[in-house]
């Protein structure tokens, strides 16, 4: 049931103002609800698996601020530490303790890293961890996905997924020829062209870098024997292997994907989750990779903000949250059931739809499937998509505002607000 007092006069009247003040009146492109309508949300606060609009809309929230929050909004606990972290200072440009316990948690947690460094964003993860593939191995091509979103750096700008899928600009101008010429890309899941690709670049590919598991083109999980097939290609061509789990880490599992499938990659950037709703990144990997990082070795990086004290602060009560018992499989439970759920009341109300779920990510596509890369993605009804999310809107559930970006659950999310979100999507569905 529609609510009747869903009115977005306040959202509208702010976001009429603020296309005037930054382009498109946003401060990173997929919020301005292009493909779904053009009309966003303005948000007024967030609490638990709720967000509440500037009308004073309240949605339950799919999005989680793009998956950092996936103890849900606000907790209590998160916002205690960070008000004792606050009284001492919001910055210091010099080391603090919390580098350290956070450092440990994710050398503990991730099967890979052996050193970490702390950058401000997931883009900065993946710039850095492409110039240390390269310094590492002396080489310049690196091997990217199609449809899998690197950051906006230029030289991960290549047949991107995220903002650049919706907007459909797959080769920004401004991103100069030179600075892409090394990177080269193959479809999700396809290790033959992977194999091509390293068959006639001989000893010149520094690495493949990858989404082990796609959220960035809507959800799509690897392959059974993909991960392992680019561990064994890597290795047999001396590269490195690098899993981007900004998304994906402490998300799919507590060690992140390479946990959750087995397989070890060299590299890991991770970013939204460890800094639990504040700005951070971070890079780790093998010692002997991460020592070339200066000012231990030559690779020169650095960041004035970096491993600052409230985002460690953050970051480190949000792990301690997610590393109790049955945290992973809660979020499992309520996933499955509401992935599960979306496709029975598609099936019923004549919707061709396929998707899918692992722990506390999902997606679902109006495209009757399978979708094993981009290409199988983009051929979804992007317009029954928009009435989807628009319908979904108008009833209190808040999705991603692209067909070509995968859902979010949190520990906040009750047994009772999947039961309303399927209730609605019905409702929604049977209409469309
Ligand atoms: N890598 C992946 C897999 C991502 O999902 C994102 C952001 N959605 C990034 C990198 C870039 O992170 P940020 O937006 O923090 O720069």
């Amino acid at each position: 049931m529609v609510t009747t007092t869903f009115n977005t006069t306040k959202s509208e009247e702010i976001f009429a103002a603020a296309q005037k003040l930054m382009p498109g009146g946003v401060s990173s492109p997929v919020r301005a609800f292009k493909s779904v309508g053009g009309q966003p949300i303005v948000f007024d606060r967030v609490e638990g698996a709720y967000v509440w609009d500037v009308d004073g809309n309240q949605y339950i929230d799919y999005v989680g601020t793009w998956g950092p929050a996936i103890c849900g909004h606000t907790h209590p606990e998160v916002i205690a530490a960070l008000h004792d972290a606050l009284n001492k200072g919001t910055s210091f440009g010099a080391p603090c303790y919390q580098e350290n316990v956070l450092a440990e948690m994710v050398i503990d947690a991730v099967p890979c890293i052996e050193m970490v460094r702390f950058v401000n964003s997931g883009t900065e993860a993946c710039m850095a961890v492409l110039r240390l593939m390269r310094a590492f191995t002396g080489r310049e091509k690196l091997i990217k996905f199609e449809g899998c979103y690197h950051g906006h750096a230029d030289m991960f700008l290549v047949k991107a997924g995220s903002g650049v899928a919706t907007l459909g600009l797959p080769d920004s101008p401004g991103v100069p020829k030179s600075t892409t010429a090394n990177t080269l890309t193959a479809p999700y899941n396809d290790l033959e062209a992977v194999k091509t690709l390293f068959e006639q670049n001989p000893d010149e590919i520094a690495g493949v870098i990858l989404e082990p598991v796609v959220g960035n083109a809507g959800f799509i999980p690897p392959d059974a024997g993909f991960l392992e097939g680019l561990r064994v290609l890597t290795q047999e061509y001396g590269a490195l292997l690098v899993f981007d789990e900004v998304m994906t880490g402490f998300r799919i599992a507590y060690g992140g994907a390479q946990e959750k499938f087995g397989v070890t990659p060299d590299l890991t950037t991770l970013g939204k989750v460890i800094g639990g709703g504040l700005p951070v990144g971070a890079y780790g990997g093998r010692r002997d990779i991460m020592e070339m990082v200066a000012p231990a070795g030559p690779m020169y990086q650095a960041g004035t903000l970096s491993g600052n004290p409230l985002a460690m602060t953050a970051g480190i009560k949000t792990l301690e949250l997610l590393n109790k018992s049955g945290t992973y499989e809660y979020l499992d439970k309520i996933t499955k059931k509401l992935s599960q759920g979306l496709l029975k009341i598609a099936k019923e109300t004549g919707n061709e739809a396929c998707g899918g779920q692992i722990s506390a990510m999902f997606g679902l596509f109006f495209n009757p499937g399978p979708v094993h890369n981009y290409e199988d993605a983009k051929k979804s009804d992007l317009s029954k998509f928009a009435r989807f999310h628009r319908g979904m809107l108008e009833r209190g559930v808040y999705l991603a505002p692209s067909q070509f970006e995968a859902g979010f659950t949190s520990l906040a999310h009750t047994d009772e607000d999947i039961d309303r979100t399927l209730a609605m999507a019905h409702e929604v569905m049977s209409s469309l």
